[in-house]
């Protein structure tokens, strides 16, 4: 079998991974000259848009899948030959924060108040109406924080605008959450669905620093009502593969962030720390295979590698740490590697990671 992967960054290097040891063969198209799944996948050069160069990659592959958001829908629509999941209706909500919290909505998953905002006097209005603290955001294009202001009092309004007025945004109450989750579920092309255990994430500067799954302390009630959000999505999508929700927790209410059509950062822990990982699951349920299990082994914490990459013999050091460093050029804010750490318990799983993120943060550059 044949996969072929629309980027090569680090999720399309531990997709292409997962699906080394299944002998599945994995293609990515990537501009870059030398991106960082091309270690371990075959590579064709060439941009998202590039019709040329998506048609080549659907002659080698049986089915497309892609490992970032903000790729043209329109260039992959037009690929009528193979398949592509994720469904690219999924793809084209997620790509639109407004379109993305409307669907919440409709599906009675609570959100934030939000207003789509396309002018400055409808951001003075929204800022009247939601309230400060609120979040200004780019409705696309936006990630790990880019393309959002934090409006704190009045004389910010102007400001936010300044810096990301002329691009359709959207304005979102600013939710004083206890703690962040995600939920990764992963749905076959026949409709059957799996959930990970959920993930407590730890973002600083808009960036996942830090995840544990599942979290400490956790509701049932909690979980459901995660599961119960996510599966609504992926029903109402009739989604293929693996897909992410995150939420903000409040007091044991949740309110949905966003999703991700593909996997995620918090779902690296299942590679080290589940059965089946959420890299391995989601290629099996877009080749059609049954899935692989979603339990969680033990408590598993990952932490990103962020701006640089520690000495790999300083994480050597600690020889129950699972090391992924992804060979990507440094530069603040990237994440440039991940690793894990599994134990009985939460608590052991605390103790261990207090000399990890003291080496971690000595290298990271945020
Ligand atoms: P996003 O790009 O929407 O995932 O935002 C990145 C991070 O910014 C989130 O993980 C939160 O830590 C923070 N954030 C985003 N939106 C809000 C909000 N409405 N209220 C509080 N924090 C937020």
């Amino acid at each position: 079998m044949r996969i072929g992967i629309v980027g090569g960054g680090q999720l399309g290097r531990m997709l292409a991974l997962a699906a080394h040891p299944l002998g599945i063969r994995s293609t990515v198209l990537d501009a870059g000259d030398e991106c960082c799944a091309s270690d371990v996948a075959d590579h064709i050069h060439g941009t998202f848009d590039d019709v040329a160069a998506l048609e080549q990659l659907a002659s080698r592959s049986d089915v497309i899948t892609f490992e970032f958001e903000n790729v043209e829908v329109e260039e992959l629509r037009s690929l009528t030959s193979t398949r592509i999941f994720p469904p690219l209706d999924a793809l084209a909500v997620s790509q639109d924060r407004f379109s993305e919290k409307t669907l919440f909505q409709s599906l009675g998953i609570e959100t934030p108040r939000f207003a789509a905002i396309d002018t400055i006097d409808e951001l003075r209005n929204a800022a009247g109406e939601i309230g400060l603290p609120a979040v200004l955001k780019t409705r696309r294009m936006g990630y790990d924080g880019k393309g959002q202001f934090v409006l704190r009092e009045s004389a910010d309004i102007e400001r936010a605008w300044n810096e990301l007025g002329g691009t359709p945004l959207i304005l979102e109450a600013f939710v004083p959450f206890d703690r962040e989750l995600a939920i990764i579920a992963v749905r076959s092309r026949e409709g059957t669905m799996a959930t990970y255990p959920m993930t407590q994430t730890k973002h600083i500067g808009g960036i996942l620093a830090e995840s544990i799954a599942p979290p400490p302390h956790i509701s049932k009630e909690t979980t459901a009502s995660a599961v119960q959000a996510v599966t609504a999505i992926a029903e109402k999508l009739d989604y293929v593969g693996a897909l992410a929700l995150e939420l903000f927790d409040c007091d044991g209410r949740l309110l949905a962030n966003e999703f991700a059509p593909r996997v995620h950062n918090s779902g690296h822990w299942t590679i080290d720390g589940a059965e089946c990982s959420q890299f391995e699951n989601h290629i099996r349920a877009v080749l059609d295979l049954p899935m692989g299990s979603t339990a969680c082994i033990r408590p598993t914490a990952m932490l990103n590698l962020i701006g640089r990459t520690p000495a790999l013999g300083a994480l050597a050091h600690f020889p129950d740490l699972r090391i992924h460093l992804y060979r990507k050029a440094e530069n603040p804010g990237r994440k440039v590697g991940h690793v894990t750490i599994s134990a009985d318990t939460h608590e052991a799983l605390d103790a261990a990671l207090t000399p990890i993120r003291r080496l971690i943060e000595r290298y990271t550059q945020r």
